[in-house]
C-alpha cells in the first residue's frame, strides 16, 4: 500500500483526532509539521484492526457459503503477510465476544436482523464544500433491526471516552447517516459503540436519534472548522496532549511540564497536600510522562539516523514462542521419550481460554440453539474450576464525576 495518512485524509481533519481537536484546535496545524510516528503499539493496532476486519468479513462470507483464509484476505488488500501471536488471537476473540454482547443488548429479539454493511470505510462530510471538511473511517457498520450500528475497536490499555462522550464516534455518526441516505438504507437511528478488549468491562454503547444525528453533524463540523483556522489556539492538557505528535516541539506542552515544579511548596510532605493539589500533581505527572516519551521517540529516531554524536542504538532482544504445541511435543518426545512425557510437556503449556470458549460454545450451541456465549463461558469456568485459576489484575485509577480538581 502506498497511500500515506495525508493522502487518504486529503489533508483534512479526521474523526480519530476529534477528541484532541475539540480540546486543542491548534494541534491540527502543529501536527502537520511533525513526521508520522511508528511504534510497536501502532503497528500492533493496525494488525489487530486488520484481523478484526478479516473475522467480520469471514463470518459474513460464511453465511453466503464462502470461505477465505487470513492470507487470502491479506493478499486481496495487498497487505504484507503477518501472523498474530496467541495473546493477540485471544484479544480479538474477546473483542468479538464483546460485540456479541452488544448485539444481545440492542437487538429487540434474538433473531432480529443483523448484517454487516461495510468495514474500514472512510467518508468525507461537509454541509457546503464539495470534497468535504472532515473525514472519518469506521471499523465496521452494521444494520441492526431497523437501526444502524457504527463500531470502533480500540486496542490500547487506557480506557477512552465512553461512547456517549466520544468525539470520534460523534463525528462518525453523521458519516454513517450520509452513507445510509445515499444508498437508500432505511434506518430509525444509529447506535455507536466502542469495544476495548484490553479494558475490563463491557463495550460502551450509545444511541443517536434524528435530532442527535443532526446535532452531531453540526458539532463535528464546528470542531473541524476551528481546527483548520491557521490561528487556532493551543490548550495543553493530559487528555489533549496524550496522542499528539507535536508534544516534543510544542511550547505549551513543555510549559505544562515545567509547571510540575509549581506544586513544590513549603509543605514538603505528600500527606499535607490537599486532594486538589494531589490531583494536579497526578495530571501533571501523566502529561510529563507522555511528553518525555515523545522526546525519547524523536531522540531515538535521530540516534538511529546517526545524527547525535556519542550515541548509537544497542541491538534488541529476540524471543521465541511455540506456536504448534503438538508438533513441538512430537519432535521432543521422539528425542527424549523418558523425560518429555505428555504430562511433563502439558506442564509447560497454557490453554488459550478464548479459543476454548469458542470451541465449547459451538458444541453447546449445536446441542442447544438457545445457548448464549455468556452462559457457555460461565458453564466452562465452573466445569474447569479445579483445573485452572482466575486472576484479577490490579485496578487502575479512574476519574469519576470530574475528579476532585
Ligand atoms: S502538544 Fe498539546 S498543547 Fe501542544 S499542540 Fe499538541 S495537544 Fe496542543
Amino acid at each position: 500500500m502506498t497511500d500515506t495518512v495525508e493522502d487518504v485524509r486529503k489533508g483534512l481533519p479526521s474523526a480519530s483526532a476529534f477528541g484532541r481537536l475539540a480540546l486543542c484546535p491548534g494541534s491540527f496545524t502543529m501536527e502537520k509539521s511533525c513526521p508520522d510516528e511508528s511504534s510497536e503499539a501502532a503497528a500492533e493496532g493496525t494488525l489487530l484492526h486488520r484481523y478484526m476486519e478479516y473475522l467480520l468479513l469471514k463470518d459474513d462470507a460464511a453465511e453466503e457459503g464462502m470461505e477465505f483464509s487470513w492470507h487470502d484476505f491479506l493478499n486481496s488488500r495487498e497487505y504484507e503477510s503477518a501472523e498474530l501471536n496467541h495473546e493477540q488471537v485471544e484479544l480479538c476473540g474477546r473483542a468479538l465476544r464483546l460485540l456479541d454482547d452488544v448485539k444481545e443488548k440492542i437487538l429487540d429479539y434474538p433473531d432480529a436482523f443483523f448484517s454487516l454493511v461495510s468495514t474500514e470505510e472512510r467518508r468525507f462530510l461537509s454541509d457546503w464544500i464539495e470534497g468535504g471538511e472532515y473525514s472519518g473511517q469506521w471499523d465496521a457498520l452494521f444494520r441492526v433491526g431497523s437501526d444502524l450500528l457504527v463500531l470502533d475497536w480500540k486496542f490500547g490499555r487506557v480506557a477512552v471516552d465512553s461512547a456517549e462522550a466520544n468525539r470520534q464516534l460523534e463525528a462518525l455518526v453523521p458519516l454513517a447517516a450520509q452513507k445510509a441516505n445515499e444508498e437508500g438504507i432505511i434506518y430509525n437511528g444509529i447506535y455507536a459503540a466502542i469495544i476495548q478488549p484490553r479494558v475490563a468491562g463491557p463495550a460502551s454503547v450509545t444511541f443517536y436519534d434524528d435530532e442527535a444525528i443532526s446535532q452531531a453533524e453540526q458539532d463535528s463540523l464546528a470542531v473541524a472548522r476551528a481546527a483548520v483556522d491557521p490561528d487556532a489556539p493551543r490548550y495543553c492538557s493530559e487528555a489533549a496532549c496524550r496522542y499528539c505528535r507535536a508534544k516534543a516541539v510544542c511550547h505549551e506542552a513543555a510549559a505544562m511540564v515545567e509547571q510540575a515544579s509549581l506544586i513544590a511548596t513549603d509543605r514538603d510532605k505528600w500527606e499535607l497536600f490537599s486532594p486538589a493539589e494531589k490531583v494536579q500533581a497526578y495530571h501533571l505527572a501523566k502529561t510529563a510522562k507522555k511528553w518525555a516519551a515523545a522526546v525519547d521517540y524523536r531522540f531515538e529516531q535521530d540516534v538511529a539516523a546517526g545524527l547525535i554524536p556519542g550515541f548509537e542504538m544497542a541491538p534488541g532482544r529476540t524471543s521465541f514462542t511455540v506456536t504448534d504445541p503438538s508438533g513441538a511435543f512430537s519432535v521432543l518426545s521422539a528425542e527424549f521419550p523418558d523425560e518429555v512425557t505428555a504430562e511433563a510437556f502439558a506442564g509447560c503449556c497454557k490453554v488459550g481460554i478464548t479459543e476454548l470458549d469458542r470451541l465449547v460454545h459451538a458444541a453447546r450451541k449445536a446441542a442447544d440453539p438457545k445457548a448464549t456465549t455468556k452462559a457457555s463461558r460461565e458453564w466452562l469456568r465452573q466445569l474447569l474450576a479445579e483445573y485452572g485459576e482466575s486472576k484479577t489484575t490490579k485496578g487502575s485509577v479512574k476519574e469519576v464525576e470530574g475528579g476532585a480538581a
